[in-house]
């Protein structure tokens, strides 16, 4: 036997792995992920590393081979179990082990640490509050800014302040020249919050949060590590659990990672961790250089650490002893990896946790269809938050059906209602955000008199306009013409589904002119902070109506917002995947839960020329339950995950002719596997990107009820492909449910 071994893990390359025999005495105990003494290099220095996996058959020469000498002793160390969690990563997902390590493992870069600033008070806090009140009486709103951020909190990371508050160096320099702060280093990161700073303000807990926070304490407590999901409707306080949770596994020694996606990961949230447990707590960004977050990493395996926040990526932090692995808004397709291996953070936490004694919670007010099933099969402990904290209720949602309003003769892109609520909270001086869908690909044909929209016949999904005038089905590749008249009502407003963030700014400019209008999509946010910048701009107050794209329904807190406006509600329901449901059902209620999160009740309006389709219909009741049993029907007749598995197969290559060939191979070759498997094959289609910068596109899908069994069919089409020269020009990865139409 061969064991395959990974030298040097911090290596920036970490593209080498080597053979060696395994001595007869260890083929029993040797494992992958464990530590080995092994002689390397001409001189046969004894040097450790990592087993990362096995083979039968000598890679060259076997006289040469050396020998591993013995386990390296020492207890596992955190690098073992993350070898093993790459191993399992490889194994389930597809790609090679080197992908997969360099997913799991800490990278070490040749990159100079960048110098830490701290801004810190110099004022006490009542020459503070007056200088708030000068900078607010002389309208300077980023001084005034910074001046509540540093009242609240006497140090805090310059960073944080300029990425997360968008204030400036001029506006630091002016409060420095003030002697209102100064501005130190630091060589190391360091937290923001002083340890005498730190508030332990919790409110008082209601019955369901502590029941919560009571369950996994005991379960803990007796070493009954789960999986649970806190499903607590928008603002029900799920962050305050979270935190208490934390605690207790802080309390008994362990550590915890929470995962955020990256644009929920706000300064308010940020601060609240920090505050609550100190210089322990780091977080994790796409803004860190690789050095920075190797130094984080390092922190952390160092004990330094007891908690890290930060997407998906953070999830790998390379904790002694992890005792909780938290995953806010659990549903987000941002935890789905895109890249080889194409792993989801849920069902990888959860294997990590399995494999280091952990607990898993997952946090959503739309639970994902994969969670709540879970909970409904047993699988997953389901906690629950019905109200919204402080007794605050949710907004009232009408449905406005944009059918009825063409025919009477509106053609604008504003409903009467939402025209109407408009103007009111203009008046009232209230704030309002109109939200346009443009979720998924806009290619479905729909009709604007009745409706209808053009399906394939049987995959139940949209079809999609193509260029050469055909309606073509993205999974099961059924086409048919196009057609310009509705085949349900005859009328000819049948057409494509467009409209842009721009177009809608104009429109509202021109119908309230008074208004002060922002824009957010990927436009006006293409610049380093644009994001930020805007949302801390219309924090302010300093504009009336946000316009944009689903970036703005996350997660953001503005309490004067008492109206939103949903535009276009239809457009993510008919993208051309089995998700468009689930995925309008979320986005509607968390736009929804934008609206009165302050004194005044909200009120939501949405515009769809579905009103009777279940996912807009229970969206506005706002009756996860009633929607989830809907979808589930749906997902179990059409075999859809999570009733069963779809494994997809993405095959690219610059040579059409080839990828033709090479997919009706493939496809021959898996339809003989699936057959004894009762495996289902769909495909190949050519995804609505079928051709992108001359490249081609073809996919293959696989569904059963069995991971397994897919696991296996993929395992048999990765050496089928690896053996046949044919697929030498053709790129394949390996997806499981997919989340994204490729
Ligand atoms: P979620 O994460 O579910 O959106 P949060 O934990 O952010 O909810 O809570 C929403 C707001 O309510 C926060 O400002 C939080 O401080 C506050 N809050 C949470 N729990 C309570 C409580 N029991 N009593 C009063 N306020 C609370
Ligand atoms: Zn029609
Ligand atoms: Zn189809």
């Amino acid at each position: 036997m061969f064991a395959d071994i990974i030298i040097d893990i911090t290596h920036e390359k970490l593209d080498k792995i080597f053979q060696y025999r395994v001595p007869e005495a260890l083929e029993e105990t040797l494992a992958v992920g464990m530590e080995v003494e092994v002689p390397f290099g001409m001189g046969n220095r004894l040097t450790r590393g990592y087993v990362v996996g096995f083979s039968e058959t000598c890679g060259y020469d076997e006289e040469k081979m050396k020998e591993i000498l013995r386990p390296a002793g020492r207890s596992v160390a955190i690098e073992s179990r993350l070898v093993a969690l790459a191993a399992w990563m490889k194994e389930s997902y597809g790609g090679t082990m080197i992908q997969a390590l360099k997913t799991v493992l800490p990278i070490r870069r040749t990159e100079q640490a960048k110098e830490q600033r701290i801004l810190r008070r110099l004022i006490s806090v009542e020459e503070g509050k007056k200088k708030l009140e000068e900078y607010l009486h002389k309208n300077q709103k980023a001084r005034a800014r910074l001046m509540a951020a540093l009242l609240d909190d006497e140090e805090i990371d310059y960073s944080l302040v300029t990425k997360k508050l968008n204030i400036t160096l001029p506006v630091v320099r002016a409060l420095e020249e003030q002697k209102v702060l100064e501005v130190s280093f630091h060589q190391v990161y360091r937290n923001p919050v002083r340890e005498t700073n730190r508030e332990e303000k919790k409110p008082v807990y209601t019955k369901e949060q502590v029941q919560a926070i009571e369950t996994f304490c005991r379960d803990y407590e007796n070493g009954d590590y789960r999986t649970y999901l806190l499903y607590g409707i928008t603002g029900s306080g799920k962050t305050e659990v979270y935190m208490e949770m934390i605690r207790e596994v802080v309390r008994r020694g362990s550590q915890a990672i929470v995962l955020i996606p990256e644009i929920a990961l706000t300064y308010q949230t940020v601060m609240r961790f920090y505050r609550r447990f100190g210089d322990r707590v780091s977080i994790m960004n796409s803004r860190l250089s690789a050095g920075e977050r190797y130094d984080q990493m390092m922190r952390a395996k160092n004990g330094e650490l007891d908690v890290m926040i930060g997407p998906r990526s953070a999830l790998f932090t390379p904790f002694p002893d992890l005792g909780l692995i938290v995953i806010d808004e659990e549903h987000e397709s941002a935890y789905k990896s895109e890249q080889v291996p194409r792993y989801h953070a849920r069902e990888t936490a959860e294997k990590r946790a399995d494999l280091e004694g952990a607990s898993v919670v997952l946090g959503s007010a739309t639970p994902s269809l994969e969670a709540f099933y879970r909970c409904q099969t047993g699988s997953i402990h389901m906690m629950e938050l019905k109200a919204r904290t402080a007794g605050r209720l949710l907004p009232q949602v009408y449905t406005a059906d944009m059918r009825k309003e063409l025919s009477e003769g509106n053609r604008s892109i504003l409903s009467k209602m939402l025209r109407h609520l408009m103007k009111d909270r203009l008046k009232k001086g209230q704030q309002i955000m109109l939200f346009l869908n443009r979720r998924g690909y806009s290619g479905f044909l729909s009709c604007r008199s009745c409706g209808y929209v053009v399906k394939c016949p049987h995959c139940d999904v949209s079809l999609s306009a193509h260029k050469n005038g055909k309606l073509v089905c993205h999974y099961c590749g059924h086409e048919e013409p196009t057609v310009n008249i509705c085949p349900s009502c005859g009328s000819r407003h049948i057409s494509g589904f467009r409209a842009g963030t721009q177009q809608i700014e104009e429109l509202v400019k021109r119908e309230f002119p008074a208004a002060r209008v922002l824009r957010m999509d990927l436009d006006t946010t293409r610049s380093k902070e644009g994001h930020e910048k805007i949302l801390a701009a219309f924090a302010n107050e300093e504009a009336d109506i946000l316009v944009g794209t689903q970036m703005i329904v996350k997660g953001h807190d503005f309490p004067n917002v008492t109206l939103v406006g949903i535009l276009a509600a239809d457009m993510s329901l008919y993208a051309e995947d089995y998700r468009a449901a689930e995925r309008t059902f979320e986005l509607l209620t968390q736009a929804a839960g934008r609206a009165g999160r302050g004194k005044e009740p909200g009120e939501v309006v949405i515009q769809t020329y579905s009103p009777d389709h279940y996912s807009i219909q229970t969206a506005a009741r706002q009756d996860y339950r009633a929607f989830y049993q809907e979808e589930m029907d749906y997902r179990k007749l059409m075999g859809y995950p999570p009733a069963k598995h779809l494994l997809a197969v993405l095959a690219s290559s610059e040579d059409e002719a080839l990828l033709e060939k090479g997919m009706y191979y493939l496809r021959q070759y898996g339809t003989a596997l699936a057959k004894p498997r009762q495996v289902g094959v769909i495909g190949p289609a050519s995804p609505h990107v079928g051709k992108v910068k001359d490249v081609y596109r073809r996919i293959l899908y696989l569904k059963h009820k069995s991971r397994p069994i897919l696991v296996e069919m993929k395992d048999k089409m990765e050496q089928y492909i690896e053996i046949n020269k044919g697929f030498d020009k053709i790129r394949i990865q390996f997806d499981f449910d997919p989340v994204q139409v490729f």
